[in-house]
């Protein structure tokens, strides 16, 4: 079965959480697997995430996945955490190391009493309950790994430890989450791999987060996006199209779902998600 999934963000305003509610609304109805609420740096966005999926729980008919991180919090703090979801009836959690907060590219230091990578928190969250687990992939590498082997040996970790699934990192060619796929199967391990969809429609934001994500953005669509960087339509029209395409021949080679990165507007993931659902079932018939 294919799974369709949305995520999501914690705003930081009042505008934004009518945005994000809106945009929520309007992914209900296509009934996905599950939607994903990405967890802060720190401070009160890490609440609004909790809050954001307790919400979702219990006040739509949608499935919330809560995503966690180790940083900044104790062993005693993530367990009050994931038992404030298992109290809200969420039973999804998707278990990431997370990245230094104010530079993400800065020096790792685990909290005195926490945990230093992501197979710990797995192992945690595993020990507290019955919770379906995700965790993180990486189809150009993780950016602090030292070489492949190690990286698919660190990942083949988080599956012995109890992960159920993974979603990847933002990635904008298709080969690069094939050879994950392959790397990963080779070392014994066969979870599912859901590649993460950026819509890439805004030439100046998709380069900051791929810039973050160490995500390898393809020239040709840089200078496509540049070419029309003041006309937000064609834009928009372009990043639909080329994820749309990445989607549906990652859907062709096999993959087991696609996760939407909606950043709280939900607009093109539903185009992309609409027209990768009419191409297949035009060729179902
Ligand atoms: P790990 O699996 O712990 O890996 C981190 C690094 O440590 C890797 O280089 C790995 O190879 C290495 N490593 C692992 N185990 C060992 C070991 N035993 N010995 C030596 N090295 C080891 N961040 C947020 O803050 N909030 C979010 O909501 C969020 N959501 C995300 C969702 C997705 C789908 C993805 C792909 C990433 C998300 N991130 C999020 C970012 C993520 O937290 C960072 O990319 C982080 O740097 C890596 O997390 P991880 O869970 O893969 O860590």
């Amino acid at each position: 079965m294919t799974t369709y999934s949305f995520e999501f963000f914690p705003p930081k305003t009042e505008a934004g959480t009518q945005t994000l509610w809106d945009a929520i609304r309007r992914v209900e109805p296509l009934a996905p697997d599950f939607v994903s609420v990405t967890y802060g740096a720190g401070g009160t966005s890490r609440d609004r995430t909790v809050e954001i999926t307790k919400r979702i729980a219990t006040e739509t008919t949608l499935r919330p996945v809560a995503h966690l991180t180790a940083v900044g919090h104790s062993v005693a703090e993530l367990r009050h955490i994931v038992g404030q979801y298992a109290d809200a009836g969420v039973r999804d959690v998707l278990v990431l190391r997370g990245d230094p907060p104010g530079d993400p590219r800065g020096p790792w230091t685990p909290h005195p009493r926490g945990l230093t990578y992501a197979y710990e928190l797995v192992e945690l969250v595993r020990s507290l309950g019955n919770f379906t687990i995700g965790v993180a992939a990486f189809p150009e590498r993780h950016p602090r790994s030292a070489d492949w082997e190690s990286d698919i040996e660190h990942f083949v970790a988080k599956c012995r430890a109890g992960a159920d699934y993974a979603i990847t990192q933002m990635f904008f060619d298709v080969e690069d989450y094939l050879r994950l796929r392959d790397r990963v199967a080779a070392a014994g391990c066969g979870i599912p791999i859901i590649p993460e969809i950026m819509p890439a429609t805004d030439v100046r934001q998709i380069c900051r987060f791929a810039q973050l994500s160490n995500a390898a953005f393809p020239e040709d669509l840089a200078h496509r996006l540049e070419a029309v960087r003041d006309d937000p339509a064609r834009g928009h029209a372009i990043g639909v199209a080329h994820a749309t395409a990445m989607a549906e021949r990652l859907l062709a080679e096999g993959a087991p779902g696609l996760h939407y990165i909606t950043l709280n507007r939900s607009a093109a993931a539903l185009e992309i998600h609409r027209a990768v659902q009419s191409s297949r079932s035009l060729h179902a018939c």
